[in-house]
């Protein structure tokens, strides 16, 4: 039926689609859009009540399509610090959970500041003391915290509280992430005919030129073309990259080569300038930014918010094997993240909130002040999220209003428990 160089084309044309799905591990959170019109968060089913979880998981890494796989699609991976610094201490994990599912695995590495000997960044990995420590979502955030390692480390004890608070709020700055997508987005606007030009060149007319004429005029006729369009593309992203101060030269370097040498890969080089907006930014940025104003509905903000606040305020069981010094640093990071994004988003200050569900059901006793499930059982802690504790209503927080009505800071979850 088909020759072998249409085959092979075949085979190379479903090699290159792989490169349109966006993977995220536990700590990350993909906000995706169409045509950047909508911005909602993928997989998670948020406001459901549970900490959902990725639609598309597997070991704890998800993924999402994007252009031009699912056509039009962007997305942007927002990443929770994998890391706790506190003023004496830094812990290669964290208390917060995006997904239903748990934390990353986490080690049992730790150092106090003061044994800290070595620090460097190798690609995306922190190396402390001549070890692998952690592992950051991109090398530009790994570098930002080895940066602030080590002035905590020259600084007095009494001053590094303030020191990790500037640096939360370098991750809660919307001023800042506002300016810099809004740049990211005009120079990735500008490369974005190209890179339809270039898909619909490689993955409409090639095949069609393959089976009509032979796989020998498809690459003549459109692997010139499509090399020359990737190295024009290419160069756009990598001017952008090097004005909007986005990444190291070498990465910059490094992708421009990656496109000229595989054109496909160049089709993402206008997402690929959005999507490296975010690393520096906490989710609740891209969350605030991003995400649009609908009240309580799963897609809003708010709900993105509350989800992200009842994690920090009942974290799930810390696994693992640390002892009390990690515990206590990771507990401080969380109460310090919760203060900063306080500050930095007062008008979601009662989303952040910790809130009383309505109980939906006279029958149920308890509540999860974590995912909201509301239950009628003896039980003490939350069969969905491990080691949370279930908490009773008080007198004023029985009655359940007339008519149905949705109530405010209400989880729509309700199930009988055991
Ligand atoms: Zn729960």
């Amino acid at each position: 039926m088909f020759t072998d160089g249409q085959l092979l084309l075949l085979l190379l044309w479903g090699i290159y689609l792989c490169d349109c799905l966006v993977w995220h591990d536990r700590y990350g959170v993909v906000f995706r859009s169409w045509w950047g019109v909508r911005w909602h968060v993928a997989g998670l089913e948020v406001g459901a009540g549970g900490m959902g979880k990725s639609n598309w998981e597997v070991a704890g890494h998800g993924m999402a399509c994007v252009n031009p796989l699912e056509c039009g699609a962007q997305a942007v991976v927002g990443h929770v610090l994998p890391v706790a610094i506190s003023p004496n201490r830094v812990v290669a994990g964290n208390l917060q959970t995006i997904y239903a599912t748990g934390r990353p695995p986490q080690g049992n590495r730790s150092f106090s500041l003061e044994e800290l000997t070595g620090m460097a960044v190798r690609e995306e990995e922190l190396w402390l003391n001549g070890t692998r420590f952690c592992r950051f979502p991109s090398a530009g955030l790994a570098r930002r915290v080895l940066a602030l390692l080590r002035t905590l480390q020259g600084s007095p004890q009494e001053r590094r509280e303030e020191l990790i608070r500037a640096y939360w709020r370098e991750r809660f700055d919307r001023q800042a992430f506002r300016d810099l997508w809004a740049s990211c987005t005009v120079a990735a606007r500008r490369l974005q005919w190209g890179c339809m030009g270039l898909f619909l060149l490689l993955y409409v007319v090639a095949p069609v030129l393959a089976l009509r004429l032979g796989t020998g005029w498809a690459v003549l006729g459109c692997g010139p073309l499509g090399v020359l369009a990737a190295f024009a593309i290419e160069w756009g992203a990598f001017r952008a990259r090097r004005r909007l101060g986005v990444g190291t030269l070498a990465e910059a370097c490094g992708e421009w080569v990656k496109g000229v040498l595989c054109p496909p890969v160049a089709i993402r080089a206008a997402d690929g300038l959005t999507r490296a907006a975010a690393p520096l930014f906490d989710p609740l940025t891209l969350a605030a930014e991003l995400l649009p104003e609908e009240g309580r509905r799963p897609s809003g903000k708010s709900a993105f918010f509350a989800r992200v606040a009842a994690d920090w305020h009942h974290p799930l069981t810390v696994e693992g094997t640390w002892g009390e010094a990690e515990r206590a640093t990771l507990a401080w990071q969380s109460r310090l993240a919760l203060d900063e994004a306080l500050h930095a988003f007062p008008e979601l200050g009662e989303e952040l909130s910790e809130r009383v569900p309505l109980r939906l059901d006279p029958a149920m006793n308890a509540y999860c002040p974590r995912c909201g499930g509301q239950y009628a059982t003896e039980a003490e802690t939350c069969p969905d999220c491990p080691g949370v504790r279930l908490e009773q209503w008080r007198e004023q927080d029985k009655s359940v209003p007339q008519g149905g009505g949705k109530p405010h800071g209400g989880r729509r979850r309700a199930r009988r428990g055991p």
